[in-house]
């Protein structure tokens, strides 16, 4: 937000109701794109014969050696090469809040554990390692283990047979600063867009967050007047806009939708 027109003590009063945690959900699934550069277009087929079935593999034409791109942000915490049989060389993300994602058969690694990725971040190329007999990408959405069916910006995958699944992932995929503005109340951190998840941090007056993506929620009144949007400082981590210095009245130009 830019403008600030509320009163200090306005402010003050709202910043405190804001610290009250209310009941909590679970928290947000993460916006996954397709796990491919922005603009390309790729073949995804499932099928019911698939283990597990609710993955897709990927292809185009000539497409070994294609780079791979993490489908959202996170943490990479597996990559590895299991020689040749299952994935092979694979990555796994992941996302928090019990969400991961996994790349197999590449034909080599482009990320570390530990590392943190954002949407359009090259893990990998596209290869035929493990147990896998032509060039693919097979690919999954895990819940707390289990894969689950695939969705890109919340649209669900075909089930079952083959589409064509164009990538808007790192699309003008910038990241923005902001800065916390509160009249001194520290300011709550949820760990989805609105003020009805969970409590997951407090921020001090003036911390600069960087922002990676942004979606709208609870509307919330605060320092820089009423705004629906919702800040994503890292993962399952979000701060309303009202409390958040960005220099732009709503959307920021050039950050992404969550
Ligand atoms: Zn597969």
């Amino acid at each position: 937000m830019h403008k600030r027109w509320w009163s200090l003590a306005a402010v003050s009063l709202l910043a405190a109701v804001a610290l009250v945690a209310p009941a909590s959900p679970a928290m947000a699934a993460p916006t996954f794109k397709v796990p491919f550069p922005c603009g390309q277009s790729w073949s995804g087929q499932t099928r019911t014969n698939h283990s597990p079935t609710n993955a897709i593999d990927f292809n185009r034409t000539d497409d070994l050696g294609d780079p791979v791109v993490a489908s959202a942000p996170g943490t990479v915490d597996v990559v590895t090469d299991l020689g040749g049989t299952s994935y092979g060389k694979y990555v796994r993300i992941n996302h928090g809040g019990g969400y991961s994602t996994y790349y197999a058969h590449l034909n080599g690694f482009n990320v570390s554990v530990g590392q943190t990725v954002g949407y359009g971040r090259v893990i990998g190329w596209v290869g035929t390692t493990g147990g896998s007999t032509g060039p693919h990408l097979h690919y999954e959405q895990r819940l707390n283990g289990s894969a689950i069916q695939i969705r890109f910006n919340g649209a669900l995958a075909l089930y079952w047979g083959t589409k064509t699944y164009t990538s808007d992932n790192g699309c003008g995929g910038g990241t923005a600063t902001g800065t916390v503005g509160t009249s001194g109340t520290p300011l709550t951190v949820r760990s989805g867009p609105g003020t009805g998840y969970a409590a997951v941090d407090t921020l001090a007056n003036g911390t600069t967050v960087t922002i990676y993506c942004q979606t709208n929620g609870t509307t919330v009144t605060g320092t820089y007047g009423t705004s629906s949007i919702w800040n994503r400082i890292g993962t399952g981590r979000y701060i309303s806009d009202a409390y958040t210095y960005t220099g732009h009245d709503g959307f920021i130009p050039n950050v992404p939708r969550c």
